[in-house]
């Protein structure tokens, strides 16, 4: 499995500060790649910009 130079411990990023989250806000993969499928959010993001996941009627 990939392991990025940047994962410190179990899941820190040292470029984030945070979790790693790969492709979220400063991490090297961000712009670059996306992953769709991912449920959870960035911690970076500002909360009010994340999209709200929409309900099916
Ligand atoms: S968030 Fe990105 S840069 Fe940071 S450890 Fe994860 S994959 Fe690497």
């Amino acid at each position: 499995m990939w392991d990025c130079k940047y994962k410190i411990g179990e899941d820190d990023c040292r470029l984030r500060k945070t979790g790693c989250y790969p492709g979220g806000k400063k991490c090297v993969l961000y712009g670059k790649f996306e992953f769709p499928l991912r449920d959870e959010d960035d911690e970076l993001d500002d909360p009010k910009k994340r999209s709200k996941k929409k309900k099916p009627k």
